[in-house]
């Protein structure tokens, strides 16, 4: 596949005002020159954009998204390859992701055929008795969306596919890094049949590309995935745009004394160490009830130890580089100050460049970084926990709130935790890190608000109009 400039702008591929190189995330080579766009184009992104938007019949954006899946599908072997180059994650991460991706356009299309507003009752007002009252869903107009690297392919169909099924265009500035698979999501969409000015595609530095798009005033919903960092900034300049802000965790998952430790054991592994901890959901701290913390302890360092890592397209390998020497650096640093606060390191720990060994640590004392900041790598505590009191206070003790795991089988426990973690979602006997497409998604606290999920997010992306209509019976 080409990726050709990478810049789609008014219904064409462009030159821009700088170029944006893209490396592979193993070997480091060359592997794509984008153009970043100039101040100018992201203005008439949007304009263009804001010119396009509605018109196009709901059965339509269905096909169109229909299409485009079956496009994407057809051309899976060179999205892959792209993929596993940006990204660095394994060509099993790329399959699983590129799946996911169908199955969000094929929920958006089904969202597009059934979009529709609701009966007001307003009979319940005097006079009103011969009113009809309903409202109707429009789309927005602008929708701008903001990725991060870490999920290329199906956290940009969960913004893209949604808006479009709604009715909008929309404006999509996808991660510095990761810019390749954004690049084949718009082709498969274009090639579809969708009209050329709905898609604008923007690579280049958030900073600027992706600061002047939220500011820009005709941008009517801004929908980002990120960091919780940006995701406060752009909530500050986005004016009276409408945000969903999907931002960072340090997500935990709770093993409690009756978990199944067969069943459970090797999903902690995958959600902890899976895309080398990068996932949002990832699990960074596994309370585990002091019963059977030893063994869970035992256990777990075992399979950490005999983990696959290093070259992502080697057969058989779970963890493979970081996304920079940078980012793997920051999580050196958190490790080192978890050891220095009292962590005992059970295995791992070792970084060279951007390549961390799979690490695990048991303690997870009070006042170090990592009880409550972000790792976003191949890092994984465990802390032991003596009651459900414990285990809460624990799980809360962040800002963050997304998402958690609680293995258990007793019932009134599991869904005591369910009620009383502070997060978005709570997994019972499974990970932090499960998340099947059509259920709502989102965080609370510092991981930010809304939800995705086909069916909420076209929702969304939508306003809603009402029609109140005043006639007399005759
Ligand atoms: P990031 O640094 O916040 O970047 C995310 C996106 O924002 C990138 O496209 C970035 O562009 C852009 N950006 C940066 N500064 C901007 C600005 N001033 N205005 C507008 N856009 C700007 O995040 P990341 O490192 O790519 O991704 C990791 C983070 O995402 C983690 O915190 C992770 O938890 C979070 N995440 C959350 C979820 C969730 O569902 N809650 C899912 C996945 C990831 P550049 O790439 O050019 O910098």
């Amino acid at each position: 596949m080409d990726h050709g400039t990478g810049l789609f702008v008014d219904g064409n591929w462009a030159r821009g005002s700088a170029v944006l190189p893209v490396a592979d995330k193993y070997t480091g080579d060359a592997i794509a020159e984008l153009h970043v766009p100039g101040p100018d184009q992201v203005d008439a992104a949007v304009a263009s954009a804001a010119r396009s938007a509605g018109g196009l019949p709901a059965a339509e954006r269905a096909a169109i998204l229909r299409r485009a899946a079956r496009a994407l599908d057809v051309g899976r072997a060179a999205i892959l390859a792209w993929y596993v180059a940006e990204t660095g994650f394994t060509p099993a991460d790329a399959t699983g992701e590129l799946d996911r991706t169908l199955l969000i356009f094929e929920l958006c299309a089904q969202e597009a055929e059934r979009l529709t507003g609701e009966m007001v009752p307003v009979q319940a007002a005097a006079g009103h008795d011969d009113s009809l009252c309903f409202t109707l869903r429009v789309p927005v107009g602008v929708v701008a969306a903001i990725t991060p690297f870490n999920a290329p392919l199906s956290t940009v169909a969960h913004k893209i596919a949604p808006a479009l099924a709604a009715g909008n265009a929309v404006v999509l500035k996808p991660a510095e890094q990761t810019p390749l698979c954004a690049i084949a999501l718009v082709r498969a969409l274009l090639e579809a049949g969708l009209p050329e000015r709905l898609v604008q595609l923007l690579p280049g530095p958030g900073e600027t590309i992706g600061d002047r798009l939220v500011r820009h005033p005709d941008v009517r919903y801004v929908t980002f995935t990120g960091s919780t960092a940006v995701g406060r900034h752009i909530r500050a300049v986005s004016g009276l745009a409408r945000t969903h802000l999907e931002l960072g965790s340090n997500s935990p998952t709770v093993l409690w004394h009756d978990a199944d430790l067969d069943h459970a054991l090797p999903l902690v592994v995958r959600a902890g160490y899976r895309k080398a901890g990068q996932v949002c959901t990832s699990i960074q701290r596994l309370l585990v009830h002091e019963a059977i913390a030893d063994e869970v302890t035992e256990r777990l360092a075992a399979l950490v130890r005999d983990l696959p890592y290093g070259d992502p397209r080697a057969p058989g390998t779970l963890v493979g580089p970081l996304i920079s020497a940078e980012a793997a650096g920051r999580a050196e640093a958190l490790l080192a100050d978890a050891v220095g606060h009292g962590s005992y390191l059970l295995t791992g720990g070792a970084r060279a460049g951007s390549m961390m060994v799979p690490t695990l640590l048991s303690g997870l004392p009070d006042g170090s970084r990592l009880a409550s900041e972000e790792a976003f790598a191949p890092l994984l505590a465990i802390a032991s926990v003596g009651s459900l009191d414990e285990a809460v206070h624990l799980a809360n003790g962040t800002n963050y709130g997304l998402q958690a795991g609680v293995f258990c089988q007793d019932l009134d426990v599991a869904l005591t935790f369910a009620r009383r973690l502070e997060t978005g979602g709570v997994v019972i006997n499974d990970t932090s890190s499960t998340h099947p497409d059509p259920m709502p998604y989102g965080g609370v606290k510092d991981s930010g608000h809304g939800v995705e999920g086909p069916a909420y997010a076209v929702r969304d992306m939508t306003e809603s109009r009402t029609v109140l209509v005043r006639h007399r019976g005759l």
